[in-house]
């Protein structure tokens, strides 16, 4: 298994960054209950012919679609450890509970974090603004608020910029808070949240009796990888007293990188910071975290006294605060194994520098675009992200010609960006992540638009 994977790993710009599952393999999918048992190694082989060809690419050089990590050997490895181990870091006394710490603390460092910051894994940074929303919650609504509810709490309202996350409001649903109470107010041109707004709508909503207790910025906009003003944020925040969370799913991390780290200036002020490990960490999924200024107001928001996970002096029920008491998960996996093997094996230095060489590409692409009539920008690039359209003349950046061009080239395999809108306009987006990706893909990448384009716009 290992040998196949190795090869899997060496062998990828050979293979297409996508396919589609064709009916032998879909069979694999629609079996009845396995009752009795199958050999390992007819196992192995279904997982070689019809799942492994099969999977969502981002592992692959051409990938650029969305926003994803593309894993490391180092990473796959230490799975394969913590598979072996399958510990739960729920609690107990144990030492892989001691490495989640270990990691907690780099973390902090990292972001110059208080001592007396706290933190832990989740699943991704979705989980991560929940949970961080939660925090935010009781911190206004004191810790009752967890037994009488948010019914009878003051009517909480929330503020983050129109690019934010689909997560966001999505947090305030499941908090029961209800979307409508998240105002998502106007960008400037960069995409970043526009403070003028921001403030007269804090201003407004006081005066209509509501009760302002959460701002979000962006650490890097899912769309174009914009990064809030977090200094004037956190300032503001302090002003109006409100908790300051940022999601910093995609961008966080690239404060490994003296060139990316002047652009996240301010991210240390933050009460809570969610990012994620498997993205630009490329740390194998998943491996979300989240950093709370005052690991406190976790404990507050989640500790739970129950007589079956009763502490002791000594023995394995010691260990003084469990992961169970400062999120909502009680078994959890050992993420922190395939983290630490990550950072200790590759260095913070070599994951920034992967992230910096991200950064240039994009700069690469956009000035590719301006240089080429046919192609056209359509944001700014502040980080990693290229949103563009195919655009020659008299098209003018027709929508249906971008989607199709989208889908033409995952089609063909060699690169695969996603789609987005920009300003209600269809725009091909490549966010550059993967650090396998160079120049070679980027050519790929231009040289499929204009030519796929050329074949749409010709057989109008
Ligand atoms: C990916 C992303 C999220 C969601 O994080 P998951 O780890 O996928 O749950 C939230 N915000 C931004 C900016 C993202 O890029």
């Amino acid at each position: 298994m290992l040998d196949d994977m190795i090869d899997h790993l060496e062998g990828l710009s050979g293979q297409p960054a996508w396919r589609p599952v064709p009916a032998d393999a879909l069979a694999v999918a629609r079996e009845a209950v396995p009752v009795a048992p199958t050999d390992l190694a007819s196992v192995h082989a279904s997982f070689m012919d019809a799942i492994l060809p099969y999977a969502g690419g981002n592992l692959h050089p051409g990938f650029m679609g969305w926003v994803q990590g593309a894993g490391t050997p180092v990473g796959m490895l230490a799975e394969m450890l913590s598979g072996g181990l399958n510990a739960n870091l729920g609690g107990r006394n144990h030492m892989p509970i001691l490495i989640e710490r270990q990691i907690r603390d780099w973390v902090r460092e990292i972001f110059a974090f208080p001592a007396t910051a706290d933190g832990l894994f989740l699943t991704g940074t979705s989980q991560a603004n929940f949970v961080a929303l939660l925090v935010a919650r009781t911190r206004i609504c004191g810790a009752a608020v967890r037994q009488v509810g948010v019914t009878k709490a003051p009517r909480l309202v929330a503020y983050a910029s129109n690019e934010v996350h689909g997560c966001v409001p999505r947090a305030l649903e499941m908090a029961g808070l209800g979307s409508d109470a998240l105002t998502r107010v106007a960008t400037d041109a960069a995409g970043r949240i526009d403070m003028g707004s921001l403030r007269a709508h804090i201003r407004a909503d006081r005066a209509a009796g509501l009760t302002p207790f959460l701002l979000v910025g962006s650490a890097g906009t899912v769309n174009s990888g914009a990064i809030d003003d977090l200094d004037a944020l956190a300032d503001l925040a302090g002003e109006e007293d409100l908790h300051f969370h940022i999601d910093g799913a995609l961008g966080a991390l690239g404060m490994m990188s003296p060139e990316i780290a002047p652009l996240l200036h301010g991210i240390e002020r933050a009460d809570s910071l969610a990012f994620d490990f498997h993205k630009w960490g490329h740390v194998p999924y998943d491996a979300g975290f989240l950093l709370v200024r005052e690991g406190i107001w976790l404990k507050e928001t989640f500790a739970s006294p129950a007589g079956y996970l009763t502490r002791a002096e000594t023995g394995l029920a010691a260990g003084g605060d469990w992961p169970c008491d400062i999120g909502p998960d009680l078994s959890r996996s050992f993420r922190a194994l395939k983290t630490w093997f990550t950072l200790k094996t590759y260095g913070t230095q070599a994951l920034g520098a992967a992230m910096a060489a991200n950064c240039q590409l994009a700069r690469v692409l956009a000035a590719r675009i301006a240089a080429e009539p046919d192609l056209e920008l359509l944001a700014p690039v502040a980080l990693n992200i290229v949103c563009f359209g195919y655009a020659p003349d008299g098209v003018g950046g027709d929508g249906a010609i971008n989607r199709a061009i989208v889908e033409d080239l995952h089609n063909a395999g060699r690169v695969a960006p996603s789609l987005t809108l920009v300003k209600d306009r269809p725009a091909i987006r490549a966010a550059f992540v993967n650090h396998r990706t160079t120049a070679d893909d980027l050519d790929a990448l231009v040289e499929g638009v204009l030519r796929f384009g050329a074949g749409h716009s010709s057989r109008r």
